[in-house]
């Protein structure tokens, strides 16, 4: 039996469990959802879960349980009656896809994952831009990335690009592997701790599913496949989507997580709420903070509470958003004035999420 910080429970949610004292509430996890359904871990069991009616009305959207959540249960999972999620543990780290800004749209990808393997292949796909992109939406959800450059088995200068995306961003860890030849896999599983939940995104082709499977794939067959509720009572069979590594930690790997979008219709504005904070203080709503009277992210910057560079990168990926969006046929009349609002929403959104409300 796990123990509940094998699982990823850690002083964030115990401080929140601590708060519902007397109400023996037990924790558990959210390991696979399906149709509805949930399949839930907890330190006393395993079983199927469905949603407190009164919290499915509640919460729209952003707020749904995903794999990876936090709930409190009143009594305890078992394989052979459905137990009911009372509780929603506010999530350290969240993953959307949806309309930003449009809470009842967003929809939750992953939750309270811990570190994101960011999987660029070593061939035509190997692109400092696009590793940049991942970044920034890694570092918008919370989570920490870490970049794998896989394929090396088919690249003569594999030093040179991992120190060119060392160059991109000092401190975070790049990782060269072959997951056909199986190597640099061990130094991966390694950095995923005890108690760590990782996943792994990318371009498609690039390798992540051949890793995953090298990296879960014992894991995966000793647990078996798994039953779960699909929300009228009936079990049936699925595929777990958070794994528990033989040697401790835990991959989350869903369809949503592996496939997950990079600069659509949201990702780089939650990266900028110290920019999103000041911009509400400037003198034009639709400042661009470039030569306008009363601008105050510029202001922030002359008065050095905020660097300059913040400000460029911003406006790099900002630029680079606008060019996606083209390409991808989205009107333009909503590109100008939306930015900024959208980027309001998503600070606050992130603030509700950080703060555990
Ligand atoms: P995904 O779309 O990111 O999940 O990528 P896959 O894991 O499905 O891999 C795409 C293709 O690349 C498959 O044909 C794999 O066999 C191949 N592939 C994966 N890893 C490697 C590698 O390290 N070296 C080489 N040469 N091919 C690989
Ligand atoms: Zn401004």
């Amino acid at each position: 039996m796990s123990t509940l910080s094998d699982l990823g429970f850690g002083p964030f949610f115990e401080e929140q469990r601590q708060r519902w004292d007397g109400e023996n509430i037990l924790p558990a996890r959210i390991a696979a959802e399906h149709r509805g359904g949930y399949e839930v871990w907890s330190n006393t069991g395993d079983g199927p879960a469905r949603l407190a009616g009164r919290i499915r009305h509640r919460q729209g959207g952003e707020g749904a349980p995903a794999v990876g959540d936090w709930v409190g249960l009143r009594h305890p999972p078992g394989p052979e009656r459905t137990t009911v999620i009372d509780r929603l543990f506010a999530r350290q780290t969240v993953f959307t896809r949806g309309a930003a800004g449009r809470e009842a749209l967003a929809q939750v990808v992953a939750a309270n994952v811990d570190v994101v393997f960011i999987v660029c292949a070593l061939d035509e796909d190997f692109n400092l831009h696009r590793i940049e992109r991942y970044l920034a939406r890694v570092w918008a959800s919370g989570a920490a990335p870490a970049v794998i450059l896989n394929k090396a088995d088919l690249c003569p200068d594999v030093g040179d690009r991992v120190r060119e995306v060392e160059g991109l961003c000092a401190g975070v860890p790049v990782h060269p592997t072959s997951a056909l030849c199986a190597d640099g896999l061990a130094v991966v599983q390694a950095s995923i701790n005890p108690g760590m939940t990782a996943a792994f995104v990318g371009s498609s082709g690039a390798g992540k599913s051949s890793l995953i499977n090298a990296i879960v794939g014992e894991a995966r067959m000793a647990t078996g496949e798994t039953r779960a509720s699909d929300g009228r009572g009936c079990h049936i069979t699925t595929h777990r989507q958070l794994v528990l590594l033989p040697a401790g930690g835990l991959v989350l790997d869903t369809p949503g997580m592996r496939e997950l979008q990079i600069l659509d219709d949201e990702g780089l504005d939650r990266v900028f709420d110290d920019i999103a904070e000041r911009a509400v203080q400037c003198h034009f709503k639709d400042c661009r903070h470039d030569q306008e009277p009363g601008c105050a992210v510029k202001a922030a910057i002359n008065s050095a509470q905020l660097p300059p560079e913040r400000l460029e990168h911003f406006q790099k990926l900002e630029r680079e958003a606008q060019a996606f969006e083209r390409r991808h046929d989205k009107r333009l009349q909503r590109q100008s004035g939306r930015a900024w609002g959208q980027l309001h929403d998503e600070a606050a959104r992130l603030r509700k999420w950080k703060g555990g409300e």
